[in-house]
This record gives structure tokens, C-alpha cells and sequence, in this order.
């Protein structure tokens, strides 16, 4: 994959969770910070932002049983649920895996929290984790 041109960094790492409530005080506790609590309709959810050195841990709350994580967790109970590589040109990097044949599950950009644009990567295509691509509002 040669997403590297675009300077790629760790953007966050998501957990699937029942309730923020029950599983913040945990994060809180070892010191990581809560940034914000934001309601991502396009996705489903409800996340938690917390701080922890240059990047960053998001909880995930399912709006609704029939949500993406709504189903994950029904199938898997919580857990780690994905990976975010930032970016600096999703559009780029969509058309290159596009090109290449990439297993999605989102051919094109959607609206993800912050505003960011994201698109996720088939789990086939990346060695079995959902990995998430996100270029920041404003980048
Ligand atoms: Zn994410």
C-alpha cells in the first residue's frame, strides 16, 4: 500500500462499548483525558474522545441495535472494533485502492466525527482488522 506519500499517522484507535458511561471512569482513571462526547448519525454511534499522547482512543456507543456496532457487538460483545490511519488525501487513497481492486466497505467518503472525511477498508483486504482511513476537516 502506498498510502505512506501521504504522511500517514495513527489517528485513533475505536472500542465498541455498550454504554460511555460504564466504560469511561476505566479510561479517566489511568490518566487519559476526555476530549468530547459527539453524536456521529452517519455512523450510528455515540463517541467518546480521549487523549493519550499524539493520538487518540474513541469509545463507541451504539445509537441503535441495527447500527454497524449495534451488530458488532450483538456478534462479538465490546471490543476492539478499528484502527484509524490518518491522512492527507482520502480521495487519492480510495482511488488508488479502487484501482487496485481493494475489498471496501466504503467506496466513497462519508462524514465521520470532527467533521473528517472516512472511508473503512474491507477487514480481507488489511489482514483482518476493520481499519478506517480519515483525512481531518480542514486538511
Ligand atoms: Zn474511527
Amino acid at each position: 500500500m502506498s498510502i505512506s506519500k501521504t504522511n500517514p499517522r495513527l489517528d485513533h484507535i475505536a472500542i465498541a462499548v455498550h454504554s460511555l458511561e460504564e466504560a469511561l471512569p476505566f479510561y479517566e482513571e489511568l490518566g487519559l483525558t476526555r476530549l468530547e462526547i459527539e453524536v456521529v448519525e452517519e455512523q450510528g454511534v455515540r463517541v467518546a474522545k480521549l487523549d493519550i499522547g499524539n493520538t487518540h482512543i474513541e469509545l463507541l456507543e451504539p445509537l441503535s441495535p441495527d447500527t454497524p456496532v449495534g451488530k458488532f457487538i450483538a456478534q462479538k460483545g465490546p471490543g476492539l472494533h478499528h484502527i484509524c490511519i490518518g491522512v492527507s488525501d482520502i480521495e487519492d487513497n480510495l482511488c488508488q485502492l479502487k484501482q487496485r481492486g481493494t475489498k471496501m466497505i466504503n467506496e466513497t467518503a462519508k462524514v465521520g466525527a470532527g467533521g473528517a472525511k472516512i472511508a473503512f477498508v474491507h477487514p480481507k483486504a488489511t489482514g483482518g482488522v476493520l481499519l478506517e482511513l480519515s483525512q481531518p476537516r480542514g486538511e
